[in-house]
């Protein structure tokens, strides 16, 4: 096959600075190289030229962690009467079950392919995305993003559980799409008992399937965990028919709980991450867990920011996650990226920032190697965006990660295609 040289003004491999006049070249689906225009022509002789002139070449944006198939959740909301505002974290759970409980299994199936549809769009090139309507799996067939899809499990019945992970066991032989994986995502140590998270999190070890859950969000959840009270126990156990008591307070933070007895393994993904101390930190880098942030879901719920400064001097591994569009306004890892640059207070880089909106992400659903960075023997996924006005080089990080809404994805390529979808 004949190899493709791709340049444009600037080129990010993301494991090094940008490049002025970057150029990519490719063959056969892979990274040859990438470098400097002039370099890598040397070396092309013969090869196709594709320019895609005042605009940055760089890898796809990653979302380590979404709810694809709530993408409708907006125009849900407004259909079913919901006009009052949740108050607060437990009430936004509570509006959420009284909100799916009205859908049919056609409405989750359109959600999901807008979904998928809206993160190539926004130049997002794998997901980590939660599947709770297995039935709908067969959406993601013929979708070329890359990630993993974890099929959620949540309840107090053990034999509603045992009969779901069954069913997951028969789904596992076929992958939900050709760049895309099963994972396992025990909802959170607050809808599960503690006899099924261990159930849960041995099935996952069983079939070696990486685990994500929802951990460390709320004040309510560490509350909870710690003692078995709170809103969660009042609200939420009461709605859900549940018994407190088969939960006994722990005594511990929601990541000890977890890490504590071995349930969280090494490369498992904890999503949110918020309500940690540094013994938590310490204890997350130990295991050897990602963590997926998510930013803006944290401030529309109000459910605390963060410490990410500190996660990154415990060398803790973070990626970005948009959650669903029950909490956050865009699938877009770029919106999510600039709210992440102002809202975490510290001196994390530009040049970091976009590490882990792209490697960060590609590391948590264990695609390193192949997307992620612009480096030799990497797949040929990458995405073009323009800025209005591309500043000189040494502002282009800053310049892109403040950009938000004003970028401007013009290509999304993926294992060589474009697939930039064109409405
Ligand atoms: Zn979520």
């Amino acid at each position: 096959m004949a190899s493709t040289l791709y340049t444009a003004r600037y080129l990010l491999p993301i494991t090094a600075p940008p490049i002025e006049g970057g150029a990519l070249l490719v063959d056969g689906g892979r990274i040859l190289a990438s470098g400097s225009r002039a370099e890598l022509r040397n070396i092309s002789q013969g090869a196709k030229e594709v320019d895609f002139g005042d605009a940055v070449l760089m890898p796809p944006m990653v979302n380590a962690h979404t709810h694809l198939e709530l993408s409708s959740f907006p125009d849900w909301l407004n259909t079913t009467g919901e006009v009052e505002a949740p108050r607060d974290f437990v009430d936004w759970i509570l509006q959420l079950i009284r909100v799916r409980r009205n859908l049919d299994l056609s409405q989750f199936r359109d959600s999901l392919a807008w979904g998928l549809k809206e993160s190539l769009r926004s130049g997002t090139g794998a997901v980590g995305d939660i599947l709770t309507t297995l039935p709908g799996v067969d959406v993601y067939q013929g979708s070329p993003l890359y990630g993993k899809v974890y099929a959620e499990v949540l309840g107090h019945d053990k034999g509603v559980v045992s009969d779901r992970l069954e069913t997951i066991e028969t789904m596992l032989g076929r992958p939900p799409g050709k760049a895309l994986n099963w994972g396992l995502s025990p909802h959170a140590p607050y809808t599960l008992s503690s006899s099924i998270i261990d159930q849960v999190f041995a099935f996952s070890a069983e079939q070696s399937l990486q685990s994500s859950i929802h951990l460390a969000e709320s004040a309510e959840e560490s509350a909870f965990v710690r003692s078995g009270q709170g809103a969660i126990a009042d609200k939420l156990y009461t709605a859900a028919q549940w018994d407190p008591a088969t939960d006994p307070a722990s005594g511990c933070s929601p990541v000890e709980f977890l890490c504590r007895a071995g349930r969280l393994r090494r490369n498992d993904l904890m999503v949110h991450g918020v309500q940690v101390d540094d013994s938590d930190i310490a204890l997350v880098k130990r295991t050897g867990c990602y963590v997926a942030l998510c930013p803006r879901s944290n401030a529309a719920l109000d459910v605390g920011r963060a410490p990410v400064v500190d996660y990154l001097k415990a060398g803790v591994q973070l990626s970005l996650g948009t959650d669903s569009l029950a909490s956050a306004p865009s699938l877009s890892i770029w919106h999510e990226l600039a709210f992440a640059r102002s809202w975490f207070a510290g001196d994390v880089s530009p040049r970091k920032w976009l590490e882990i909106a792209t490697l960060g992400g590609a590391r948590a659903l264990g695609l390193q190697g192949r997307i992620g960075q612009l480096a030799s023997g990497s797949d040929a996924s990458f995405q073009v965006v323009g800025l209005t006005g591309l500043p000189a080089i040494d502002e282009v990080e800053e310049a892109l990660c403040a950009a938000g809404e004003s970028v401007a994805v013009s290509h999304l390529y993926l294992a060589a295609q474009n697939v930039l979808p064109e409405s």
